[in-house]
């Protein structure tokens, strides 16, 4: 039996496994000693890897091109010449048409490589000439990004997932770790199997809560007003580090009065938890000689995500808890990649490496590089303004790669609806997705397994995976794709022959990254960036010597006003719906669900949890076939009555082909993120 070495491809952890095959066919996984999973992986990392062999479980993997010549054809297997010249053309029909800004695209933040990545934003900007490329971070983790940015200068982990064990004190903030990255709940149990003090807020009796010393369990959509309320704590209760606020902060003054209203007292009606509850917790957080925060997609997926990150940072910048190890804020990403497609630039304000297209330097490096005139220079469009540009015209055209959001964006409804505005959709996909349903070209690539390349994780760790088998079908590369493209669009510069060649024009153009060579990354190597050169080891902890990359240098205080959630319940819609993720399954379920081990656990329809409270005013058993319904739209699903489900609140997880939640979501955003507020949204239960 051969093992290839790889990366678990699902979420940002970043766990090395080795893919065993026989006969150019894997047929099993065996955890690897890497730095964050340390010889351990989690079911997903055991028995998540047979989507590879088209089980055909779900949906079939994609293994020819496919065309619709009109929207009411069915879907013809073409040759890759066709495809790619009916692509090409329509695209550069529409961009003669409408112009560059009016053609959308995607990065990817799944199985594919941060080479494909780089390749991706390098044909947005430099092929069709727009910035309009983004990610699934926009979804996840852009507020954390935004916030991080302005309050500390970076928008990362500040510190490493294996430094979490040897923590003093752990605040796990809207962040369930044993559902989304069990490998890190297993660093928090190691933490406190060492003495940590673990501290949890969430409304729900989530696993962390099980384990901790506190459990906070405050109200759905209070998280501002917590924050506050804490730093009111650390302020008032002199827990805070006043020298190093002074010698390393700036805007305490202004802070300090914002916070001032959110006595503990003043927001035990906004939060639902007594004042003590959150003065014991600040004094065990400021007391402990390391601390760390944890968030997750409780602190993100909200209309106000930017402030309650901005906050929470503020609490470490208060305590002197960053610029040393096994401290720091950590916004722990989703996706085994989302924390790549990042770094490559798949995001509509940035060049690989963080380079904001706004700054005339950065393009003309750029331009320069990749050998064009010049590059785009606004702002390009979020993937959640996709639905309304399409509906007004704006946008015509939409390049998907590896990502569905036919399944995943709030409000499905509206989604379907901007793609059926839109003239053409093109899909590079794995399999036949909710999204790939809607295209006009379909361009089937290799999945995880059958490529090779680099995965960046959830603490900014560069490793390498590497392919195991040949593929399957007439498939190519998805970075070979883009350079087909390229060249019926009449661009040269995507001529590629590996991923190395890939790797070294993203490096010697991107600083932080310059020193992390395919050598060094070879085997089980990992580089945290940045890595400046050659003989930099990586950065396992940001801001050393309590230097922020801000533009001052200083760490920035900066809280904000409570604000509610945007969609009120009524009498007609009385409940809250939170959207959450379940440990079996990953995003949008299209490798997950066509693993027959991880099948087995869970079976549609999508379940929604409900506390008996609620579930016996509404005469709902356990198990029960209900209906959920919002101002949207109407799905089915199981009940699941649990009392670790707070009342008034219900919640479902997001990857259900029936019973997806998405169609009930409401479609609110962060006005700086434009982040989903996909954790509240008001509905009914009704039994069938
Ligand atoms: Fe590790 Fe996450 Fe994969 Fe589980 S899903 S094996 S925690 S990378």
């Amino acid at each position: 039996m051969e093992k290839h070495i790889s990366v678990c491809p699902y979420c940002g952890s970043g766990c090395k496994l080795a893919l065993l095959v026989e006969n150019d066919k894997v047929v099993g996984a065996e955890a690897l000693d890497g730095v964050t999973n340390q010889g351990e992986l989690c079911l997903k990392g055991w028995y998540g890897w047979d989507f590879i062999n088209d089980t055909k479980i779900l949906t079939p993997r994609l293994k020819k091109p496919m065309i619709r010549r009109t929207r009411d054809a069915d879907f013809e297997a073409v040759s890759w010449d066709e495809a790619i010249a009916f692509a090409a053309g329509r695209l550069s029909e529409i961009k003669k048409k409408h112009g560059p800004d009016s053609i959308m695209l995607t990065g990817s933040s799944r199985g594919t490589g941060n080479e494909s990545n780089y390749v991706a934003q390098k044909f947005a900007r430099a092929v069709i000439g727009t910035n309009n490329i983004d990610c699934c971070a926009r979804v996840c983790h852009g507020p954390s990004v935004a916030g991080l940015m302005v309050t500390l200068g970076n928008g990362a982990m500040s510190n490493s997932i294996c430094e979490i064990e040897d923590t003093d004190c752990i605040l796990c903030f809207g962040y369930n770790a044993a559902d989304s990255h069990p490998i890190v709940a297993r660093r928090i149990l190691k933490a406190k199997e060492k003495g940590a003090k673990v501290i949890t807020c969430d409304p729900r009796f989530i696993e962390t809560a099980r384990i901790s010393d506190q459990w906070l369990q405050l109200n759905n959509g209070s998280n501002m007003a917590l924050v506050n309320a804490f730093a009111n704590v650390l302020i008032t209760e002199g827990l805070y580090d006043a020298e190093y606020v002074a010698n390393n902060t700036e805007g305490f003054e202004e802070y300090k009065k914002t916070v001032a209203k959110y006595t503990p007292e003043y927001v035990e009606e906004i939060t639902g938890l007594k004042a003590e509850e959150i003065r014991r917790a600040m004094r065990t957080y400021a007391s402990a000689k390391t601390a760390t925060i944890l968030w997750g997609m409780g602190v993100t997926q909200w209309g106000q995500a930017v402030d309650v990150v901005k906050g929470l940072s503020g609490l470490a910048l208060l305590t002197g808890n960053l610029g040393k190890p096994n401290v720091g804020v950590g916004p722990v990403r989703g996706q085994n990649n989302v924390q790549g497609a990042c770094d490559m630039g798949a995001l509509p304000n940035v060049f690989p490496g963080y380079y904001y297209v706004t700054d005339p330097e950065a393009r003309a490096k750029f331009a320069k590089a990749w050998g064009v005139a010049s590059l785009p220079d606004k702002v390009g469009m979020s993937i959640t303004d996709v639905p309304h540009a399409a509906e007004e015209g704006k946008l015509k055209a939409m390049y998907i790669f590896g990502e569905d959001p036919a399944q995943t964006e709030p409000d499905l409804a509206a989604v379907r609806k901007g793609f059926e505005a839109l003239e053409l959709i093109i899909v590079q996909d794995i399999f036949m997705t909710k999204t790939a349903m809607f295209a006009d070209v379909i361009l089937p690539a290799t999945s995880w397994g059958e490529h090779d390349g680099i995965f960046s994780s959830a603490d900014r760790g560069f490793q390498r995976f590497y392919k195991a088998v040949n593929a399957k079908g007439d498939v190519k590369h998805d970075w070979e794709i883009y350079g087909l493209m390229a060249k019926a669009m009449g661009y040269d510069g995507i001529d590629y022959h590996s991923t190395e060649e890939i790797w070294n024009e993203l490096i010697s153009l991107c600083h932080l990254y310059t020193g992390a060579t395919f050598e060094k990354l070879a085997g089980l190597g990992y580089i945290q960036w940045p890595c400046p050169d050659e003989s930099h080891p990586g950065t396992p902890w940001l801001y050393a010597g309590d230097k922020f990359q801000t533009q001052s240098g200083k760490g920035l205080l900066f809280a904000s006003e409570w604000r509610p959630p945007l969609e009120k319940v009524d009498a007609e819609y009385p409940l809250g719906l939170c959207t959450v993720r379940e440990v079996g399954h990953y995003s949008c379920r299209s490798m997950t669900g066509n693993c027959a081990a991880l099948t087995t656990l869970a079976d549609e329809p999508g379940y929604v949890t409900m506390n008996p409270i609620d579930a016996d005013k509404l005469g709902i058993k356990d198990q029960q076939l209900v209906w959920v319904a919002s101002r949207r739209g109407k799905v089915i699903a199981r009940a699941m009555v649990t009392e670790r489900t707070n009342v008034g609140v219900v919640y479902m997880t997001y990857q259900w082909w029936i019973g997806a939640c998405n169609e009930l979501t409401v479609h609110h955003v962060d006005p700086i993120s434009k982040t989903p507020e996909y954790k509240y949204s008001a509905v009914k239960v009704e039994k069938i």
